[in-house]
């Protein structure tokens, strides 16, 4: 039995997502994806998608797929005046701080991260105080005012490259405490460490790892440097999304595991039909309040828009683009 109309552009796009979306559940994404490719042409809008979203999110209504980084700067190629982040608030804001003359709207701007939440601007300044002269690294999972608060930020792939630029002896990183602890383990700059964690990552033990490896011989382990550091050194390779989607490209496993949030396996999986991934699944309660009903409803009314106080705004943007210069 098909469930499936064919004649409509929706059910065409099946074809894409057919291994990781069970027939059985697609009828129930159809009309909203119709309807979000129409609102996109009569908006000139783009969506813009993490690759922790769902894959009738990911591969169905996304133009542009990524990191929130790579994201933010596809972003501001373009000429469309209005995106959706299909992700997280602080990545509409940084995609905001990149495009600031164009609309940006998040679909639930409760979708939080644990990490952006685990610390303040205030608290950049007791760093400085109690570090006088360190410079402030800030991973880009942060609100935009604790990005204003910071000299610099950093993603999980150029994290080693941003503190080794600096040329000090002595840096504060902020928030997250274990991927500060995995660079402090390449570097040997000090490495003054927040307390946040992602609450997805935080969750895999080395145990999960040696288990894991034990249940499917010959899997290749990869890690998000989010991870606690223990997973790290039990992983074969640790990086960034981008890094471990460019790590499955180029190496080709024949069977692959990536610890880090669930819908990355799913979303990876339909571009390697032949590799088999093995699926050790934590999912973000965040990322996961965004859904296709949410995308078409914030075309449909244009809320949710995402602004940023321009006080706020020029030395967040200062960080970021400091990064980028890099
Ligand atoms: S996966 Fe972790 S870092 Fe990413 S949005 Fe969720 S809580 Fe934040």
């Amino acid at each position: 039995m098909t469930l499936l109309d064919v004649r409509t552009p929706a059910a065409a796009l099946y074809e894409r997502v057919r291994k990781v979306i069970p027939p059985i559940e697609w009828p129930a994404f159809e009309a909203d994806i119709e309807a979000i490719l129409r609102l996109k042409r009569e908006r000139g809008a783009i969506v813009l998608a993490h690759n922790y979203q769902s894959p009738e999110i990911f591969h169905c209504v996304a133009d542009v797929v990524g990191d929130s980084l790579a994201l933010a700067r596809e972003a501001a190629k373009g000429d469309a005046p209005v995106i959706v982040m299909a992700g997280v608030h602080f990545m509409a804001e940084t995609a905001k701080l990149l495009n600031p003359s164009k609309t940006v709207l998040i679909p639930d701007p409760e979708a939080g991260c644990s990490l952006a939440e685990s610390i303040t601007p205030e608290d950049v300044a007791l760093l400085r105080q109690a570090y006088p002269g360190a410079p402030v690294v800030t991973y880009v999972n942060t609100s935009a005012a604790v990005k204003a608060a910071s000299d610099i930020c950093c993603t999980s792939a150029n994290a080693l490259k941003v503190v080794e630029s600096l040329g000090v002896p002595r840096v504060v990183m902020t928030p997250d405490e274990f991927l500060a602890r995995n660079v402090a383990a390449q570097t040997k700059v000090e490495i003054i460490a927040w307390r946040g964690r992602c609450e997805v990552h935080e969750q895999f033990t080395a145990a999960d790892i040696r288990e894991l490896r034990e249940s499917y011989p010959g899997a290749v382990v990869l890690a998000h440097p989010e991870c606690p550091p223990e997973v790290v050194a039990e992983a074969d390779f640790a990086g960034s999304t981008a890094d471990m989607i460019g790590y499955v490209g180029k190496n080709r496993p024949a069977r692959v595991a990536l610890v880090t949030e669930c819908s990355m396996s799913d979303n990876v999986s339909v571009q390697y039909p032949d590799i088999e991934f093995v699926r050790p699944c934590a999912l973000c309660p965040h990322m996961k309040r965004i859904t296709l009903g949410k995308i078409r409803r914030a075309l449909e009314t244009m809320r949710g828009e995402v602004t940023i106080d321009p006080a706020v705004a020029a030395p967040a943007r200062r960080a970021v683009e400091r990064m980028l210069a890099l």
